[in-house]
């Protein structure tokens, strides 16, 4: 079992632009972080819309001659982890398919906590599911609705699940987004040549460079035809919830989300760390790369040297093979090595921006204490994780997450560190959300957002062995 938070998906839609699925490609390549198990492209030549969709990176699924075959000036794509339904390419996105309202392609990120519930019913009543992917029902919604206009029936669907959702759909002659009314996910709105870009994260604007303009907003739907953008706001106006995880973890740190630059506040979020778990040392070394910017906030706030003492290799591929005889945490030095010269004989305070199961971390302090140094006191940029998310992010269960089972003076010394803290939730918050209006922080206090149908609370709970029902604020 990986000893990491999965990232949840990525999407990317453009309108308007003759090299439409060329453009989707660059764009999923640069939010191929959020999703790695499968990726796809939809495009529409105003007449048709073909999909391809494939196991694997980005780089992998496509060539020149698929995306020749991708024709037409509007594209959507999706790089894909599946938090919901298997890690099958029946589950890769978009998913397309065609209705009474014509074709419709679809991609999501987020996770809709009542897709088990409306898929029941949509069963009893007939339907057939091509996936086992909670986005699928969305698609039977549309497919069955009455209205006449595809805006209102892309309303009228969307209208009835619950939940994080960051849409993008493609149909004939338009691209759609949506987002949820919390905000769970990010969603951004930008020009490319005349041309309109909606994604997931602003780096994937940046790689292809388009202009970002603003941010689709919680509860609206984004209508983009030959007419222009047309918004909708059809949802009753509901506490926001964005998720803070993007900020800790998952977003590139060079992507603005929900309004603030990733880098800013995670390089803050190492000061707040270094200001509430000051510590004696000679250097500042983070576990790479998501715990750089942290790190480099730590440096700058307590004056300790940043070093980069652990070398990550960027080159490791998902197969390699792997030696015979064992070697001792193996797993670990093939992606992380350590810097002798960096560690030996030093204090060392080493960063990292979560700990989920224990076992990586663990393994990363023991590779720098073999490396020579004198003491390893691990910092932690976020609050302990005790709660599993409902809401796109594929956590362990509850049972797994060695802060909901273990006390600091356990973790510590399971970790075999010299000590080991975290930034407190009020540290976290002030750095990302000082009126504390905005944010869902569930996974660090078991207060959920957005309430859980109570059957699916049920279910929920036994799969993710919760041990109490999920609190609701
Ligand atoms: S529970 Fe955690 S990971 Fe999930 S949406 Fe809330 S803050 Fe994000």
């Amino acid at each position: 079992m990986p000893d990491t938070f999965n990232d949840e998906c990525g999407v990317f839609g453009v309108f308007g632009h003759p090299d439409a699925a060329n453009i989707t490609y660059l764009g999923l390549y640069a939010l191929q972080h959020r999703g790695q198990e499968s990726a796809g492209i939809a495009a529409s030549d105003g007449g048709q819309l073909r999909v391809s969709r494939a196991m694997g990176h980005v780089a992998d699924a496509f060539n020149g001659d698929v995306l020749a075959h991708l024709s037409g000036s509007s594209a959507i794509g999706h790089v894909r982890y599946s938090t919901a339904g298997e890690s099958t390419l029946s589950n890769a996105q978009p998913i397309l398919i065609d209705c009474a309202h014509g074709q419709i392609a679809i991609c999501h990120n987020g996770n809709l906590i009542n897709a088990g519930e409306l898929r029941s019913n949509l069963v009893r009543q007939g339907s057939i599911f091509q996936s086992s992917s909670d986005t699928e029902v969305v698609l039977h919604l549309y497919a069955r609705s009455k209205a006449v206009a595809i805006e209102d029936a892309v309303v009228e669907s969307v209208s009835q699940v619950r939940g994080a959702f960051s849409l993008v759909m493609l149909t004939r002659d338009r691209l759609i987004a949506v987002r949820d009314p919390q905000g769970f996910r990010p969603l951004a709105l930008g020009r490319l040549d005349g041309a309109y870009v909606v994604c997931s994260e602003t780096c994937a604007m940046d790689l292809i460079g388009a202009t970002y303009v603003r941010d689709v907003e919680p509860g609206e739907v984004l209508v983009v035809s030959t007419s222009g953008v047309r918004s909708i706001k059809p949802y009753a106006r509901a506490p926001l919830a964005h998720c803070i995880f993007e900020h800790v973890y998952f977003a590139r740190p060079d992507s603005y989300v929900f309004g603030k630059s990733v880098n800013e506040v995670r390089t803050e979020l190492g000061r707040s760390l270094a200001r509430e778990q000051p510590v004696a040392a000679d250097v500042v070394v983070p576990v790479p790369d998501s715990g750089v910017c942290a790190a480099v906030g730590y440096a700058e706030q307590s004056g300790v040297p940043l070093r980069m003492g652990l070398i990550r290799n960027h080159y490791v591929g998902r197969t390699f093979i792997e030696p015979q005889s064992a070697i001792r945490h193996f797993g670990v030095k093939v992606k992380l090595n350590p810097v002798r010269s960096i560690l030996e004989g030093k204090r060392v305070v080493l960063v990292d921006d979560s700990i989920v199961r224990g076992t990586t971390s663990r393994k990363i302090v023991r590779i720098v204490k073999a490396a020579g140094a004198r003491e390893v006191h691990v910092r932690v940029s976020c609050p302990p994780t005790i709660s599993p998310c409902f809401y796109g992010v594929d956590t362990p269960d509850r049972s797994e997450l060695i802060a909901a089972t273990h006390t600091l003076e356990e973790i510590t010394k399971y970790l075999d560190a010299d000590s080991v803290a975290y930034l407190s939730l009020e540290g976290l918050l002030r750095a990302v959300d000082p009126e504390r209006s905005s944010y869902c922080s569930a996974c660090y206090t078991g207060r959920y957002p957005v309430e859980l149908p109570q059957d699916e609370a049920a279910y929920l709970r036994l799969v993710l062995k919760l041990d109490k029902e999920p609190v609701t604020k």
